[in-house]
Order: C-alpha cells, then sequence, then structure tokens
C-alpha cells in the first residue's frame, strides 16, 4: 500500500494529545490523531469521577486556543483552598484574591474537558481524528517516521508525537527508558454530597497515609481524592458505602456537615514517572507519556497541556522559519522550556509527599511551622501561588 504524507502523528487522543492538535488547528500542518479507544466518563453520583483541578494559567491556554469557552459553564470555580494536617500543627489557606484572580482554577470533569477539545477540533480541515485505531508498526528512518496502523494504512511523517500516558507505546517502541517510583499507594477518587455547600472551597487533609482532598464540584457536590498506602486503599475500596461514609467523615472531619451520599468508588495506582529521554530524532513524549506526578497537587494534566502549548508554539515557529520541524533542534527547543517546570514541580511533589508522610518525630511540628511562616509571609506566599497556579510562566506567543 502506498504511503501518505503527514507534517505530524500523534499517537493517544487524551486531554494531552487533544490539546496539542487543537493548538495546531489553523496552522498549516496536517495532523493525524491516533486514539486506541472513545474515552468514557467513569460515573460516580452521576459525574464523571476522574476530574482534575486545572489552575489559572492553563485555563488562560485553553482560552486561547477555544476550548474554555465551550466547557467554561459545567466548570466550578475554586475560590480559595484550605490545606491542614491531622495533627493540627499547622494550616494553611490560599484565596484567588491574593493573585488577583476570580478564582485558582476549575475543576473540571475529565470527560468534559475532552469532549470540549474534540468540539473545537470538529470543523479543522488540518486535522484527521482516527479513533478507534492503533499503531502496528513504527520505524524510525533519518528523514522521516514509517507508520503502520492496525487497518494496513501507512504514514510517513517527520515527526510522531507520543500522547498515549504513562505505560506509552510509542516511548517503549523508541527504547527509551523511564526513572519510576511507586509510592505503594493508590489514589481513591468518588463523588460525594456533602451536608453543607463547599462554597468553591478545595480542601487538602494530609494523613499519615497521605493526602485526602476534598474538591468542589458544580451542584453541591465534591469529588474526593483519597490517596491512601495500598492496604489501607484495599481495606477502603472494599467497605460498603455506609462504612466507606463514616471512614471519610472520619478522615475528613466536620468541615462539610456529614457525608450524606457516595458514588461508585474507582482507585489508581499512584507513581512518579520520569522519560530519560523527552525528545529524539522526530520524537517528542508529552503528558504522562514524558512524566507522571502524585496527584496532590493536582498538577499532572497541567504539566501535560503546558507540554503540548510549548511544542505547537515550537512548530508553529519552525514551519515559518522553514525547518525540518522533526529535528533535534526544533525538538530540544521545546524540551528546554519544559524541563525546568516538569523537574520543578515533580521535585516539589516529591518532598510535599515525605514531609506529609515522614514518621521521624519532630517534622510535624516543623511542617507545622513552615505552614504557619509561609502563611504569613505575604510576598513569599503570593509568589508560591503564581507558580504553582501557572501564572508565572510566560503564555505560549501564537495564543498571548
Ligand atoms: C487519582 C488521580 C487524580 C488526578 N487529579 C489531577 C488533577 O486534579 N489535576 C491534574 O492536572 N492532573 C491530575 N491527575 C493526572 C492526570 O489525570 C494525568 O496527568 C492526565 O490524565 C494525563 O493525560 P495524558 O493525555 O497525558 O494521558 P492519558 O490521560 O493517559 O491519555 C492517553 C491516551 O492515549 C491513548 N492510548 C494509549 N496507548 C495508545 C496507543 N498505543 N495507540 C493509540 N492510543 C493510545 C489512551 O486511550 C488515552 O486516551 C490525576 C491523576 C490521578 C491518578
Amino acid at each position: 500500500m502506498k504511503a501518505r504524507n503527514v507534517d505530524v502523528v500523534i499517537v493517544g487522543g487524551g486531554m494531552v494529545g487533544l490539546t496539542l492538535a487543537c493548538a495546531l488547528k489553523d496552522t498549516d500542518l496536517n495532523v493525524v490523531i491516533i486514539e486506541r479507544s472513545e474515552s468514557e466518563a467513569r460515573l460516580s453520583l452521576g459525574r464523571d469521577c476522574r476530574v482534575s483541578a486545572i489552575v489559572a494559567g492553563t485555563v488562560d491556554m485553553l482560552h486561547g486556543i477555544g476550548v474554555w469557552s465551550q466547557m467554561e459553564a459545567q466548570t466550578q470555580a475554586i475560590a480559595a483552598m484550605r490545606i491542614w494536617d491531622d495533627q493540627r500543627f499547622g494550616s494553611i489557606r490560599f484565596e484567588a484574591e491574593e493573585i488577583e484572580r476570580d478564582a485558582l482554577g476549575y475543576l473540571v470533569e475529565n470527560s468534559l474537558l475532552t469532549h470540549a477539545l474534540l468540539d473545537v477540533l470538529h470543523d479543522a480541515r488540518n486535522i484527521e481524528w482516527r479513533c478507534p485505531a492503533a499503531l502496528d508498526d513504527v520505524h524510525w528512518k533519518a528523514s522521516h517516521v514509517e507508520v503502520k496502523l492496525d487497518d494496513g494504512s501507512l504514514l510517513h511523517t517527520p515527526l510522531i508525537v507520543g500522547a498515549d500516558g504513562g505505560n506509552s507505546w510509542l516511548r517503549s517502541q523508541a527504547g527509551i527508558q523511564v526513572w519510576s517510583h511507586r509510592f505503594g499507594q493508590r489514589g481513591i477518587v468518588a463523588t460525594v454530597r456533602p451536608q453543607f455547600n463547599h462554597r468553591g472551597i478545595a480542601y487538602q487533609r494530609f494523613l499519615p497515609t497521605g493526602p485526602l482532598a476534598m474538591l468542589p464540584m458544580s451542584g453541591g457536590l465534591c469529588s474526593i481524592v483519597w490517596s491512601a498506602d495500598d492496604n489501607e486503599a484495599d481495606r477502603l475500596m472494599a467497605l460498603d458505602d455506609d462504612a466507606f461514609k463514616e471512614a471519610l467523615q472520619l478522615a475528613f472531619g466536620p468541615q462539610l456537615g456529614r457525608i450524606e451520599e457516595v458514588g461508585e468508588r474507582a482507585a489508581f495506582p499512584l507513581r512518579s514517572q520520569l522519560a530519560k529521554h523527552m525528545v529524539r530524532p522526530r520524537l517528542a513524549l508529552i503528558g504522562d507519556a514524558a512524566h507522571q506526578v502524585h496527584p496532590l497537587a493536582g498538577l499532572g494534566v497541567n504539566l501535560g497541556i503546558r507540554d503540548a502549548m510549548a511544542l505547537a508554539q515550537e512548530l508553529a515557529d519552525a514551519r515559518r522559519f522553514k525547518e525540518d520541524i522533526g529535528s533535534m533542534d526544533v525538538l530540544e527547543r521545546m524540551r528546554r522550556n519544559r524541563l525546568p517546570d516538569v523537574l520543578a514541580v515533580m521535585g516539589s511533589m516529591e518532598g510535599f509527599h515525605h514531609l506529609f508522610t515522614s514518621k521521624i518525630p519532630g517534622i510535624p511540628l516543623l511542617r507545622g511551622a513552615g505552614m504557619r511562616i509561609v502563611g504569613n509571609a505575604g510576598a513569599l506566599k503570593s509568589l508560591l501561588m503564581r507558580r504553582s497556579t501557572g501564572l508565572s510562566l510566560p503564555l505560549p506567543k501564537q495564543i498571548s
């Protein structure tokens, strides 16, 4: 069969791969995006229990590519965040007004973001969405990549992008290894209905076994992400709904009154992982295919969206200046742009995780003191907030 030439092949149509495709819409690059299965919401009290806290800087990016306006009405603004530890040595509160915004970020169901991205791609003339489809084979040549799909069709492309998640098939085909650290924990997610309205506040309580987040959703519901050691996660998943509600109530405390209803639960193994190479000649890895972080700060997909936007900008610039878009000159620029941010987030997530689960005597007192110091240090606190909401990072030129 004769091969068709395309400019970019994206493997994986999750939130990150789709963001890259949307950011390349209306460029003169021809893009094929390959997704193996339609994404389906995992319902819990009628809502997708896979949610993401999308921070303010990422909202600006999604706004710039026309995605945010498609979904804004169904998101829940996070006006404030309250963090405290179970031993009550310290707590800290962040308010959106401290960074002069209406919201620190927004709680978004993953299926909502995926559908909004697909809606934006709907009328794109330069983007081809292949789903369900998978790759059978891939070969890297000096001038292009040969891609064979499972329906026998062949594509030749100067650049293939792996956005196919933490267990990336493309990454292993390229022989790229990962540094990986399992936390020995699982993140239990579910939708719950508390007695009192959350008023747009996201709560995070640090327990000795890991953090428990109660995140505000529209309709007065909350989404929980409860990270617990594997044995404890097994026990919690095995409880019936009433016993789980009781355990959750005990772990979270009385802030939102009684937990009145809890929906179906799902549990995900947690790990921190970094690909040893983010780029190779004619290959770029983005999103979870390149790095995975502990969900305690809710930054994983935010990092991936920043990767996608940075790559889109480099590709558009390279095409404008007639560079080879799969060359290391171009891909290295995106890697240099992204790596410091990725390493900073990974490092701080590891640090927070150890700080809040450490059994060393004296650590709870120290972290309590740390929270009080940061809480009272106006300038340092707002710097930290601008950093963690991505507002201190420049917007890609194309969309600023
Ligand atoms: C419990 C939990 C809570 C989280 N909460 C947050 C949060 O609040 N905020 C946040 O920013 N992040 C959060 N994250 C992280 C976030 O979910 C991930 O970072 C994000 O889903 C990564 O998106 P992705 O598109 O890179 O990968 P994925 O979501 O894994 O998508 C990969 C896509 O590739 C497809 N695919 C895989 N292999 C192939 C193949 N061979 N061919 C074709 N297609 C393929 C898959 O079907 C999938 O659609 C959380 C994670 C967990 C586990």
